[in-house]
């Protein structure tokens, strides 16, 4: 039998921090029920592994965006919604029961109801104009004859102090027992910040739990969960006066020790880290331009540094955040397939 290629980088999960920040932000739901958003392969680690990990925490509630998305968890049995409703090509699996529907739109709410389709949830539209139903609709008993697990709506501007948040908080409230619904969800991780007023039954946090901080109030409370590692293809020394990389960005002052990484903006290290990310905790800077496979370290601070040697990237996400012009969200998300996944 021919053994597994291990690739040449790899993303290393705290499984110890997912679960403990699950349980941060379960505790500061205060008494309703905490669950985890696992759309986008949960958040680019792998939702498989995520789910897992966090039932055996104790997490009942997840949230998914498509039906295939659906289709690849329901070997786990796990509680399931899908954020995106249903469309007429999505019937089969969703009425075969492998997770609920949050309804959407009216035209969602007939087809289920056509159907006799039985459980699900329904998102209702306070102020951010996406995904839902009006509110008016509901009051106009657009929602009767379903049977509503979880009324829901989604916050805007939770990630900053704007009015919106208690003008949304206001309307939802406003439709506590509008509907035969057996619970209210509203908060996403920033909403868990903004305070218990804003938990009502169920949130539904996703980026603090992969590590991702959106309000300062969580600083200090969630830990970091992923950290890529590379393993050093090259080590060089670049002569004073040469460049290194793509366009010749970086030019050496000194001899310097550089090592060539195994990453590149095709694994989600984006071309906003050249001369801007490090490694080794900030000791080992990036230089020059990030290739589509490639990044070069000055590794001065580590003249140990040997081809083979595995390096761990800087990559606590507020700060990846800063230093590479990308939002937490997409530095999670767009961690590719190309990685080995080592979870610890
Ligand atoms: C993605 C999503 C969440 C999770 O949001 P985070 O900001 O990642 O915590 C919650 N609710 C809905 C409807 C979502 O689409």
């Amino acid at each position: 039998m021919r053994g597994r290629v291990t690739a040449p980088h790899r993303l290393r999960i705290d499984t110890a921090a997912l679960t403990d920040n699950w349980r941060a932000l379960d505790r500061l739901s205060g008494t309703a029920a905490c669950g985890a958003a696992i759309k986008a392969d949960g958040y680019g680690l792998g939702a498989t592994e995520v789910a897992r990990h966090l039932a055996a925490a104790g997490c009942r509630d997840f949230f998914v965006a498509t039906w295939a998305e659906a289709e690849r968890l329901a070997p786990l049995h796990l509680p399931l919604s899908v954020l995106h409703g249903v469309r007429e090509e999505d019937m089969p699996l969703a009425l075969a029961g492998i997770a609920r529907p949050v309804l959407n739109t009216d035209a969602q709410i007939a087809r289920w109801r056509a159907a006799g389709g039985g459980a699900c949830d329904v998102m209702v539209d306070t102020g951010m104009n996406r995904l839902g139903v009006s509110p008016e609709g509901v009051r106009g008993g657009l929602l009767e004859g379903l049977a509503i697990e979880t009324l829901m709506s989604h916050l805007a501007c939770a990630d900053e102090d704007s009015a919106m948040n208690a003008a949304q908080r206001m309307a939802f409230s406003a439709l506590r027992g509008a509907t035969g619904a057996r619970r209210m969800s509203l908060a996403n991780s920033a909403g868990i910040a903004l305070g218990t007023d804003y938990a009502f039954d169920l949130t539904r946090p996703g980026l603090a739990l992969y590590g991702g901080v959106p309000r300062r109030e969580l600083a200090g409370i969630i830990r970091q969960v992923v950290t890529p590692e590379a393993q050093v293809l090259q080590r060089r020394t670049v002569r004073a006066g040469e460049t290194v990389g793509y366009n010749a960005t970086w030019t050496a002052e000194r001899d310097t020790a550089v090592a060539i990484l195994n990453l590149g903006y095709a694994d989600g290290y984006f071309r906003g880290f050249s001369d801007r990310g490090s490694a080794g905790g900030g000791t080992l800077p990036v230089i020059g331009r990030v290739s589509m496979d490639l990044v070069a370290l000055d590794v001065s601070a580590a003249p140990g540094t040997a081809e083979g040697d595995w390096v761990a990237i800087d990559f606590a996400l507020p700060e990846a955040a800063t230093w590479s012009g990308m939002s937490q969200y997409e530095l999670l998300t767009a961690l590719g397939r190309r990685y080995g996944r080592d979870w610890r």
